[in-house]
């Protein structure tokens, strides 16, 4: 039996509070401001095996946990098609996480996101404002498994996967996402709005700013999108900029 409901779980949160704070500091600089995660502790054989929790705290949890499970995730009907997942990659603490829509035929290939054509102009977009997959961001996908011919990934399968994006959120803890594209953007806002609609200003995403820009796929088809993709870009940068004051 666990000792939970009283002085048991006061003591925990003291000491987990005093700890962030250490880390925060000595990682940071500063505190973070992040959510205590709930000290209830649940007895292990109440946990049911297959279902990790959407979010664990860190230090439970890692990037390579979950792409373990990811690998071997059969939540959805993307798994019956897929040659790899691509469950993401960058730095593990980055400034910028950038979500794109899933993975394209490159991406199923290698296992890795946004590797393709579009994938190289994304590297030229971010080197623009100093940001780079091998420095500071992380990159990610809403869905990890490929959509058969790169349909838009079904409502079903973006539920489905939201669960590991959210642990790597709450690993990664970035200080701004990009969303590249209509799917993306929608997704994590909540909203039904068009690109065109939803780029141009700064939304909140878990507390965090978050710009969603156009994706490099529909640069590479129409060069006047590159423009205002452009000023979304500025936009971050100004963030970024801004945070490090
Ligand atoms: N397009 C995406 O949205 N994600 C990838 O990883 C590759 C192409």
């Amino acid at each position: 039996m666990s000792d939970d409901s009283g002085a048991g779980t006061g003591a925990r949160m003291a000491v987990y509070q005093a700890l962030d704070t250490l880390e925060d500091y000595l990682i940071d600089g500063c505190r973070s401001g992040r959510p205590v995660p709930e000290f209830a502790i649940q007895e292990a054989a109440d946990i049911p095996e297959q279902e990790a929790p959407a979010a664990m705290p860190r230090g439970s949890d890692s990037l390579d946990a979950i792409a373990a499970e990811a690998m071997r995730c059969q939540r959805c009907r993307l798994s019956a098609g897929r040659n790899r997942v691509v469950p993401g990659q960058g730095s593990s603490r980055p400034l910028v996480m950038v979500i794109g829509e899933g993975p394209g035929s490159e991406e199923d290939r290698t296992g890795l996101p946004f590797v393709g054509p579009a994938g190289q102009l994304l590297n030229r977009m971010l080197a623009a404002i100093d940001l780079s997959r091998e420095t500071n961001c992380f990159i990610g996908n809403i869905v990890k498994c490929r959509p058969p011919m790169n349909r838009d990934p079904a409502p079903d399968e973006q539920t489905a996967c939201m669960p590991y994006l959210d642990r790597q959120i709450a690993l990664l803890r970035p200080r701004a996402f990009l969303a590249v594209g209509r799917i993306p953007a929608q997704a994590l806002l909540g909203v039904k709005d068009g690109i065109g609609k939803l780029r141009g200003r700064v939304h909140q995403f878990r507390g965090l700013p978050l710009i969603a820009t156009y994706h490099p796929s529909a640069l590479l088809r129409d060069e006047s999108l590159k423009r205002p993709a452009w000023e979304d870009l500025k936009l971050l940068k100004s963030i970024l900029d801004d945070g490090s004051r």
